[in-house]
């Protein structure tokens, strides 16, 4: 199954995919890994110098050359996004890939008291950025023979706990966005989207979350990488509509 899937070296050469939040954690690690399959990789994020060393590294392990999109996913408006998307569609013609992974944890905090500028900034940056990107970028993902569209979820997007407040919300709508998008082109385009869960992951963001954990006890970004890689690649083809997860449950 998906957890185990393994993939060829250069089986993403000539795919152009986009990852966001790609400085660091998750994205980082896809990002690398997609480089060294063979893939074009667009990185976006809000950190330049953390693009930067991404960018050397997929290089520096033979890669194609990857681009780099700084942006501030709080601040990017729709009309950026359009902008963004004529650039790429000149550049490249088509996108075969996107990967949906940055996202703000905002506060762990009751509702009745949860900021309301932090609510505002946590569905910006995990809901309404992912929509506005993915709806500039449609053009470029229909061009493709055969494009994905991963949306990053999480367990608290797919059954709601107390005080993960807009992360939790932000989670529910990104997998609603998820299953709207995938009826909507199913039968019409060869775009298949689906929601990934990675599951704890030893990240800046988890620490955050958890900061009483030990982190060692965590599986690394690159080790929940099997469900990433086959989703958005060729092996997938026909999948759509569908929650995953990174990891097998923990017992
Ligand atoms: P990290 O915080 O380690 O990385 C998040 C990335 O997103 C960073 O590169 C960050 O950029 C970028 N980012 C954050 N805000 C913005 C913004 N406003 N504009 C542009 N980029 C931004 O998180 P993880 O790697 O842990 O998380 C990746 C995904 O996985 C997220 O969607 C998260 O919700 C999800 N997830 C993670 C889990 C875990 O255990 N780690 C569990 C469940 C879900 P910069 O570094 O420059 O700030």
């Amino acid at each position: 199954d998906a957890w185990q899937y393994q993939w060829e070296p250069g089986s993403f050469a000539g795919r152009i995919i986009m990852v966001t939040g790609a400085g660091d954690g998750i994205g980082r690690a896809a990002a690398l890994a997609l480089g060294k399959a063979g893939a074009t990789v667009i990185l976006l994020g809000r950190t330049q110098e953390k693009l930067e060393q991404v960018y050397d590294q997929i290089l520096a392990e033979g890669g194609a050359k990857p681009a780099m999109v700084p942006a501030n996913l709080e601040v990017t408006t729709a009309a950026n996004f359009e902008e963004l998307a004529g650039l790429l569609m000149d550049e490249f013609g088509h996108l075969d890939g996107l990967l949906h992974n940055a996202s703000v944890l905002g506060d762990l905090t009751p509702l009745d008291t949860y900021g309301y500028g932090t609510w505002d900034t946590v569905m910006q940056v995990n809901v309404n950025a992912a929509f506005y990107l993915t709806r500039a970028l449609l053009p470029l993902l229909r061009a493709a023979d055969h494009a994905s569209v991963v949306f990053t979820s999480s367990s608290v997007g797919r059954q709601g706990r107390a005080f993960w407040g807009a992360y939790a919300v932000s989670k529910f709508a990104t997998e609603g966005l998820m299953q709207v998008l995938a009826d909507e082109l199913e039968n019409t385009t060869q775009v298949r989207v689906n929601s990934l869960n990675p599951g704890g992951t030893r990240t800046r963001m988890r620490a955050l979350a958890y900061p009483g954990e030990d982190p060692q006890t965590l599986r690394t970004p690159e080790q929940i990488l099997p469900v990433y890689m086959y989703l958005l690649g060729a092996a997938s083809v026909g999948i759509t509509g569908q929650a995953f997860d990174a990891q097998p449950p923990r017992g």
